[in-house]
């Protein structure tokens, strides 16, 4: 697991998260679903066997879950399973007011899932003159290392630096470094360069 301190924020700092799956016509769905619990396996959350959400979960196994709390923002896509009513007398205890919710004896309306491969990003704009980003990997979820990055086609003429909104670009070098964690991925270095030298990677 790559990034626990992001996906610990997930669940216990920001909690309610957005959750899209596909519905029955193909249209992204999305609705607020709380991030109960994590662990080294992955992160968990639940919904009732009654809902259309538990069946899209059971048909798709996969999700797309993304969440922000003072311009803090964490993105997660990957596969999902369905644990059944493990986790859930922990999740209770952690998540009290589920008590008040599902009383007495009615939480076996619910069942639990699993997020278990995933990968996705932690995306800060707090400080908006110099943003932060970094990976997140669940399970063995493999990294896209996504982004613009320089090749040796580059002739060090600087236009790049010009036009980037962050001025991450180490130009000191040749070919030029692009600051992987402050990038915007706005794209002005690949429109700009005059050597088609700067490559798109990934997603
Ligand atoms: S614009 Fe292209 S050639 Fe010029 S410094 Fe940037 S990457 Fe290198
Ligand atoms: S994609 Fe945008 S922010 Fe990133 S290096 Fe290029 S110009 Fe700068």
């Amino acid at each position: 697991m790559i990034g626990v301190k992001y996906i610990k924020m997930l669940v216990d700092d920001i909690h309610s998260a957005s959750v899209a799956t596909i519905d029955e016509n193909g249209h992204p769905q999305t609705r607020i679903i709380d991030m109960m619990y994590y662990d080294d396996k992955g992160i968990y959350f639940l919904t009732a066997k009654g809902k259309k959400f538990y069946s899209q979960l059971m048909e798709q196994h996969y999700v797309a879950i993304s969440a922000s709390k003072d311009k803090k923002a964490v993105s997660l896509c990957g596969d999902i399973e369905n644990i059944g009513s493990q986790k859930l007398d922990i999740i209770f205890e952690k998540n009290p007011y589920m008590k008040e919710i599902y009383r007495e004896d009615t939480r076996h309306a619910l069942e639990v899932f699993r997020l278990y491969k995933a990968s996705g990003e932690y995306f800060d704009i707090s400080n908006p003159a110099h943003i932060f980003r970094d990976e997140i990997i669940i399970g063995n979820a493999q990294s896209d290392n996504a982004g613009y990055y320089v090749d040796n086609g580059c002739i060090g003429c600087k236009l790049c630096y010009s036009k980037c909104p962050q001025k991450c670009i180490d130009i000191s070098v040749k070919p030029v470094v692009i600051n992987q964690s402050n990038c915007l991925h706005c794209g002005n270095c690949f429109e700009i360069c005059p050597q088609r030298a700067v490559v798109k990677k990934g997603k």
